[in-house]
């Protein structure tokens, strides 16, 4: 909203435009009065909407056409008055003062119109006959007002209505020809109707009504009033109430209703709440609040968000198969201005036998958003009214930045939730079914997946210790050129060989040698493709030989060409070694570490499930 409004008064000489401004300040009729005031400030405290406002007076007697027309272009709201004795003064509204003033102005930003007629005390009749044509012939004109400086009859009225004019403006919401509301106001409140409607049924019922009564106006509804409402609904309009809830429809005709009657100030709350801006679009500090990352922290989503996006995903699962199937996919994100993942996600995160994103592809696929892009995720979280549905300051609320790297390294443990590995290994060495293994896709199932659709990135969840962790695996190009710091900075490497192929070891030896040997990043070598026939290394040691001399874990074995899906054992390694980097010389290559790894590891798995099932059941 504005931070102050400026109420320009013009008009011919005599009209009472001086005397208006005196009788608002002083509360009486002055009977002496300059051709001109200087400009006064209202505090805020002390205006209806709470905002400073400052009056400006124009006289022709003291100021040239040209101080008129730089008053006019920095007005934010123009009263055109005339004196209802004085026929000259009305006419010139229309054929003077309403064209000056499009001419001053620029053609976007309108500036609304209020037409004044002072001196109501010195006749009988009204004017409002031959304003009201006047009034539909011009859409700036936002509303007209009679009044009189002598009784001070509707003073503070006038200046109200002004001060609306600016800051509640209909020309965004409503086409006065049309006799509804524009298109724009109409998919805004779309989207704040589907935000508030919790279980996602198409109805507002009674907690939902008074949840977003609560939200936008900080005060429930009566029960009354809201059966009040309701019946209003229902007289005007077959469909607008179904099982004692409003619908869509009846939620748009309500603020129509508003806007109609001059209560435009209802939906703007409502609309300002939910983030829009004055063009209806959703404001910038509303998407992206600011968030301060230091060098050496990551972002993860908090417990608070992960709730808030479980509700989400169970409001839009509705046959509650956990797992979201492309129509439900898509309601989930019509609050979007645009489809935020594409097909390359089903291929990133879990998926259930008909490729769709499980409840814990889903999360996954968050939690990558706010590790990488975490502006991103605000902006999403923005879309789908977190800050709002579950009351917070703003969406960065939802968000937990780490401690530094450095400090976990220091102290030797570490509150991170999510763990980057970065995959390495030269062409066709097995990288991309080292990904795709661990969202639980063989060899057989990987061949579906489309080129065009194909991910560098792979997320889902290993249980270290009995704490479910994310690990987020980047496959990096393997072209040396294409290597920056970015491909570095991970939490642990992966170095992957194609047994089966002599020349592939090389790569991993010498990325290793030239970016990983002096760092504290911990590596681990993979002997990829081992369902194959093993082939000796065109190295001048072996792999085995290698990792023993670089104080590395032995080469792993892995394959995903498996007939069920392929062994997970390896990706809980990886998290625990990103976890624990400085146990990696001392620890690692002792079995009984990864004995104790491992077991922790089947059992809360095995309980995890059991954990999620009982969750599902309560639901
Ligand atoms: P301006 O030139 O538009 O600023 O008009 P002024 O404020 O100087 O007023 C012109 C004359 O109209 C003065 O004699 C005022 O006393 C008188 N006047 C202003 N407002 C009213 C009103 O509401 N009723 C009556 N009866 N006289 C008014
Ligand atoms: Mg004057």
């Amino acid at each position: 909203m504005r931070k102050d409004v400026r109420i320009l008064l013009v008009g011919e000489p005599k009209v009472g435009k001086t005397s208006l401004i005196m009788s608002l300040v002083s509360e009486e009729f002055p009977e002496v009065v300059p051709y001109r005031v200087e400009e006064i400030t209202i505090p805020a405290d002390v205006t209806p909407e709470k905002v400073p406002t400052h009056i400006v007076d124009y006289s022709e007697a003291e100021q040239t056409d040209e101080q008129l027309f730089q008053e006019i272009s920095k007005a934010n709201v123009i009263c055109i008055v005339y004196a209802v004795n004085n026929k000259t003064s009305i006419e010139k509204v229309t054929n003077h003062w309403i064209p000056l003033i499009t001419e001053n102005t620029d053609k976007d930003s309108r500036v609304p119109l209020i037409l004044v007629g002072n001196k109501s005390d010195l006749v009988e009749h009204s004017s409002m006959e031959t304003i009201l044509p006047i009034m539909n012939q011009y859409s700036e004109i936002e509303t007209c007002v009679e009044c009189s400086a002598k009784n001070l009859k509707n003073i503070s009225e006038l200046f109200y209505y002004a001060q609306k004019a600016v800051l509640h403006p209909t020309g965004p919401l409503y086409c006065p020809e049309k006799k509804d509301m524009k298109p724009l106001c109409v998919k805004a409140l779309t989207r704040i109707f589907k935000v508030s409607d919790l279980d996602n049924d198409g109805i507002l019922n009674d907690i939902e009504l008074n949840f977003f009564q609560r939200v936008c106006f900080n005060s429930p509804l009566e029960p009354q009033a809201l059966e009040d409402v309701k019946n209003v609904v229902r007289k005007n309009l077959m469909d607008g109430v179904q099982h004692n809830g409003l619908t869509l429809k009846g939620f748009l005709f309500l603020h129509t209703l508003f806007i109609q009657r001059g209560r435009h100030e209802t939906t703007w709350t409502v609309l300002r709440r939910f983030g829009y801006d004055d063009d209806l679009e959703l404001n910038q500090d509303y998407l992206f609040p600011p968030l301060k990352i230091p060098p050496d922290c990551t972002t993860e989503l908090n417990h608070n968000a992960y709730l808030f996006l479980q509700s989400v995903f169970d409001k839009h699962d509705k046959d509650r198969d956990c797992a979201l199937s492309p129509d439900e996919l898509r309601d989930l994100f019509d609050v979007f201005p645009y489809m935020p993942w594409g097909p390359d996600v089903n291929n990133t995160v879990c998926t259930n036998d008909q490729g769709w994103i499980t409840y814990q592809g889903y999360l996954s696929q968050w939690t990558l958003t706010t590790y990488l892009d975490v502006q991103r995720c605000l902006e999403y979280l923005g879309y789908l009214g977190y800050s709002i549905i579950a009351e917070q300051e703003s969406q960065a609320a939802g968000i937990t930045v780490t401690r530094a790297k450095k400090i976990d390294l220091q102290k030797k443990q570490t509150q991170r939730n999510v763990f980057r590995c970065n995959v390495f290994g030269d062409m066709s060495s097995g990288k991309s079914g080292f990904l795709q293994a661990f969202l639980g896709r063989n060899f057989v199932r990987q061949k579906m997946i489309k080129e065009e659709h194909r991910s560098y990135y792979a997320i889902s969840t290993t249980y270290v210790y009995g704490q479910e962790k994310y690990l987020l695996l980047h496959e990096v190009f393997p072209d040396f050129d294409y290597l920056t710091d970015v491909d570095m900075a991970c939490d642990i490497v992966c170095l992957v060989y194609d047994v089966s192929n002599p020349y592939s070891f090389e790569y991993c030896a010498k990325v290793f040698k030239q970016y990983f040997m002096d760092s504290k990043t911990p590596c681990m070598m993979i002997a990829a493709k081992s369902d194959l026939p093993e082939v000796k290394q065109m190295y001048g040691c072996s792999p085995l030989e290698f990792c023993r001399r670089h104080k590395m874990p032995p080469p792993q074995s892995f394959t995903c060409n498996t007939a069920a899906e392929p062994n997970r054992e390896i990706y809980t390694k990886l998290t625990t070694m990103a976890m624990y980097p400085h146990i990696i010389q001392e620890d690692l290559t002792s079995s009984t570490f990864w004995l104790r790894a491992s077991v922790g590891a089947t059992v809360f798995a095995v309980l995890g499930f059991a954990v999620y099932r009982l969750l599902l059941k309560t639901r």
